[in-house]
């Protein structure tokens, strides 16, 4: 590899600086390495860190193995026996001890100075490599305007008064761990504030060598786990170079170990295992107890600083240290190395070393840290003094690692996935894997079989309440879809933006979703009154109180509800999702209880029933001033959370027998036909209404990113062309389409046909984004010819829902092109709670409160917040 005609400079020899050194040894002429340290083969102040069990994780080795080939060899030959993770280690985890069947993940255990030891001597083979020791850096050379950093200023600490030198260099690293200056250097440059965030978690490690006797065991190494908020102690040991075992202890708030000789043992006994301290109480210790404290987890978000300057990057612990009980620092180090090492593959000149090429390693590594950072911090949050909101997510998160532990011992091939990912082989896919979440679902479905159906449908006046249905609670078609959903929720924190092979997690997901104004039923009553519905108050009342329990997310009391406001006429839609199976399962219910009774009904739930139990599933209720509501349910047509859309042929084959023929299947299958190269199946249903008007819906979806879906000659062009809209219409709806597209956050385009049976044609297509802007509908409105109202319909939207973005904005398209019809929809997770105020018809004051003194005036105005 051709080498820049420069120099870099690394701040720390210690595991993160020596891993950077070893990548920049191939991009620059010269690389020196300065470390405040002196460096012999004992401890040192640096790194006190080191008198403890470190464990590199498997990645960690690969990594090693990459950039040192031979070294693994060297590391054997010189004592370091190797040791198989599973076969070798016996480990308490969660309630359990883990399986010990052997995993192939080969991990090279030794003291932290072995390894550090083997590091350098290789890296001093480097001609172009310098480590300077006791030299340490006290601040960081830069051009006036300190847009470009030059070097570091050091100062040896060889001699009282050391020598200060100016180093130069093109680019500077800084491994400095922990304890590092970067923030305050950058201060002194102008910039900042820094902004951290940072956990105390309290932790307190006593380590201790000891000599290992020769009695055989079935184990190398043991890791007792702590368990809080019962068990908030744990401890480590493990072989070592030169027949000694490091034996670490640790405890959180309230429960350091004590570091004398009889109390650390003591504290091996209390731990909830007593096999380290049988271990232990008899062996001989070679070394003194070492003490380190961990007060708190913290990351500096120097990736946040709007400007950082060029030249200069951080790794390790300088930027993110995590809890050292889950023994991932020096693998995220050497992470963070090898991702400088694919930055540096784009440098072709020292000239490309700009601020934009710093930023972008900032931000790829700062991405990575963030799905480790929220794991971490939510284990941490399992110990009660570790303070921190437990909101929805961090528990769900919580859940699921304690149940995917308790899967793999059900399940040893799981295991060996779970291990890579644990060990940095695997991404974060693993948590996504159909598979892995229904066999999730299945635990969670034997735990909770709760019968009885939480929906109690809203009799008519004086009838008594029926169970709506003989449905379990914890249906496992909705477990098993509850957690494809979550391992999407959770693999879009760990992976942002980078799930499914056709797809991309989307707006819909990645909008948090909290919880508003907690009066569902206040929200529900205001939106009726601006519509003009209150005549039909009644009827929503019961769809929502048939449906809201009924939907996936009932255990916890908070309902999804989808709104969706048309803004050219008066008219609200409620949709709700679940699974296909509890959809159609409890359509047929309501329908029966409503007394609801017509074709559509039947053939609405025959559709429906020809998907997977656990495909997701929807219910909708379009309500009009006047006129019959108008229902549909729908099914997921081969849409996987996780694994996002597949083809038509997948989802064709998938129909059953009965569904291949009639004139229902011709048309989707016509449909499929003419726009299967460019959309993928999303949702297959039939709408009616309660008069029995029929009419199919198909929808389709694809994702963009650089240019808009609808242009001349595309499948759809055809497709509207084939329907009637005329060639004006067609560049008429090119042009909003480019409007809405352009303001849309996820470039993600549905389609919705609409069939009636008895019809060839499509009566009907909804061109739909996701994620937009209302000001691109208020800038469509006056420029393609909606009604003026709309605008006032708009900016009501925009307050009820307290949003300058719709979810969806859906533009309906006819024969004769345009139409007037424009809707707009969001969602929102609310409480279940009182919706006796729907029926009131806006007649009930709000309750008054009172503030200090003076009585706050009863407010009508809705207090919903949604995003
Ligand atoms: C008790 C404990 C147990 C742990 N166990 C594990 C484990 O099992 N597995 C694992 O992967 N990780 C573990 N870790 C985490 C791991 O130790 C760190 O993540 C890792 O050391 C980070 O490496 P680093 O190079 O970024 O920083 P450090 O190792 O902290 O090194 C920083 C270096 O910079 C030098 N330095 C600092 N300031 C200056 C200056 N101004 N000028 C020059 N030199 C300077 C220091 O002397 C030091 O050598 C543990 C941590 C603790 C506290």
């Amino acid at each position: 590899m051709n080498k820049l005609p420069g120099s870099a400079i690394v701040i720390g020899a210690s595991i993160g600086g020596l891993s950077a050194a070893r990548v920049l040894a191939d991009h620059f002429e010269r690389v020196t390495v300065i470390e405040r340290d002196v460096l012999d083969d004992g401890p040192r102040s640096g790194a006190p860190q080191a008198n403890h069990i470190h464990v590199l994780l498997r990645r960690g080795v690969d990594l090693l193995d990459q950039y040192f080939p031979g070294l693994l060899e060297e590391m054997k030959a010189e004592g370091v026996e190797p040791f198989d993770f599973t076969r070798d280690l016996r480990w308490l985890q969660f309630g359990d001890w883990m399986p010990r069947d052997p995993s192939g993940i080969v991990l090279y255990p030794q003291t932290r100075f072995s390894l550090e030891r083997h590091l350098r001597r290789r890296l001093r083979a480097y001609a172009n490599v310098e480590i300077l020791e006791s030299t340490a850096v006290r601040a960081l050379l830069a051009t006036p305007d300190g847009r470009r950093i030059l070097g570091v200023q050091t100062h040896s600490r060889q001699e009282a008064n050391g020598a200060v030198t100016n180093r130069l260099a093109n680019v500077v690293v800084d491994a400095s761990g922990r304890g590092t200056q970067l923030g305050k250097w950058l201060a002194d440059l102008g910039y900042g504030p820094l902004e951290e965030s940072r956990l105390p978690i309290n932790l307190c490690y006593v380590s201790r060598l000891f000599e290992r006797p020769s009695t055989p065991r079935d184990w190398r190494g043991l890791w007792v786990t702590p368990l809080p908020p019962e068990a908030p102690r744990g401890g480590a040991m493990q072989e070592v170079e030169d027949h000694r075992w490091i034996v670490s202890l640790f405890g959180y708030e309230g429960h350091h170990p004590p570091r004398d000789e009889s109390g650390f043992v003591e504290f091996a006994k209390s731990l909830r295992e007593p096999d380290i301290y049988e271990a232990i109480k008899d062996a001989r210790p070679v070394s003194d107890v070492q003490v380190y404290r961990v007060p708190d987890v913290r990351w500096r978000h120097f990736e946040r600083l709007s400007d950082f300057p060029a030249g200069l990057l951080v790794l390790g612990d300088a930027w993110c240290y995590f809890d050292p009980v889950f023994g991932q620092g020096m693998s995220v180090a050497m992470l963070e190395a090898n991702l400088l090492n694919e930055s540096l593959h784009q440098l072709d000149s020292l000239d490309a070393v700009t601020q934009a090429w710093t930023a972008t390693y900032l931000r790829t590594g700062a991405q990575w840290l963030r799905g480790l950072w929220f794991f971490v911090t939510a284990e941490a949050m399992r110990h009660p003094h570790v303070p921190g909101e437990r909101t929805r997510l961090v528990k769900l998160a919580q859940w699921y690692v304690e149940e995917l532990y308790a899967l793999n011992h059900e399940h040893p091939e799981v295991y060996r996935e779970f291990l890579k990912l644990m060990h940095v082989q695997a991404g974060p896919e693993f948590l996504l894997r159909p598979d892995i979440a229904l066999r999730l679902a299945k635990r969670a479905w034997r735990k909770k079989q709760v019968m009885g159906f939480g929906a109690q449908a809203l009799q008519p006046e004086g009838a008594t309440a029926e169970p709506a249905s003989d449905l379990p609670l914890w249906p496992a078609s909705r477990v098993a879809l509850g957690m494809r959903y979550v391992g999407r929720v959770l693999a879009n924190i760990v992976a942002p933006g980078q799930v499914g092979p056709r797809d991309r997690i989307c707006h819909f997901d990645t909008e948090m979703m909290w919880t508003p104004d907690p009066s569902l039923g206040w929200f529900v009553r205001d939106a009726l009154r601006s519509q003009n519905l209150l005549g039909e108050a009644q009827e929503v009342r019961r769809f929502l109180e048939y449906w809201l329990p009924v939907q996936g997310l009932s255990v916890s009391k908070k309902a999804l509800i989808e709104f969706s406001f048309n803004v050219d006429e008066p008219g609200l839609g409620f949709m709700l999702y679940s699974d296909t199976e509890t959809v159609t399962r409890s359509f047929r219910e309501y329908t029966r209880q409503m007394g609801l009774s017509n074709e559509g009904v039947e053939r609405s739930v025959a559709i429906c029933e020809t998907f997977r139990p656990s495909d997701l599933g929807l219910v909708r209720a379009e309500f009009k001033p006047g006129s019959p509501t108008r229902y549909s349910i729908a099914a997921s047509w081969h849409f996987d959370p996780m694994r996002g859309h597949s083809g038509f042929e997948d989802a064709m084959r998938r129909l059953p027998e009965r569904f291949r023929a009639g004139p229902f299947a011709e048309r989707v299958k016509s449909h499929a036909q003419a726009l299967g190269t460019e959309y993928f199946p999303l949702f297959l249903g039939l709408s009616f209404q309660e008069d029995g008007t029929l009419e199919s819906k198909m929808y389709l979806v694809r994702f963009d990113d650089k240019q808009p879906p609808f242009q001349p000659g595309s499948a759809l062009w055809r497709f509207l062309e084939g329907m009637g809209v005329p060639a004006p219409e067609l560049e008429r709806i090119r042009q909003l389409n480019e409007l809405l597209w352009e303001r849309s956050a996820d470039k993600m385009t549905q389609i919705a046909i609409e069939a009636s049976e008895s019809q060839p044609q499509a009566r009907r297509v909804n061109l739909i984004y996701c994620g937009t802007q209302t000001s691109a509908v208020l800038e469509a409105i006056p420029r393609f010819g909606y009604p003026s109202s709309a605008t006032q319909a708009v900016r009501e939207f925009e307050q009820r829902m307290q949003t300058d973005r719709a979810k969806f904005v859906a533009v309906r398209v006819g024969p004769e092109g345009l139409s007037p019809r424009l809707k707009l929809y969001k969602h929102a997770l609310f409480d279940f709670a009182d919706l006796s105020v729907v029926e009131d018809g806006g007649l009930k004051p709000r309750v008054s409160q009172t503030v200090g003194d003076s009585p706050a005036a009863a407010s009508d105005a809705p207090d919903v917040c949604l995003y």
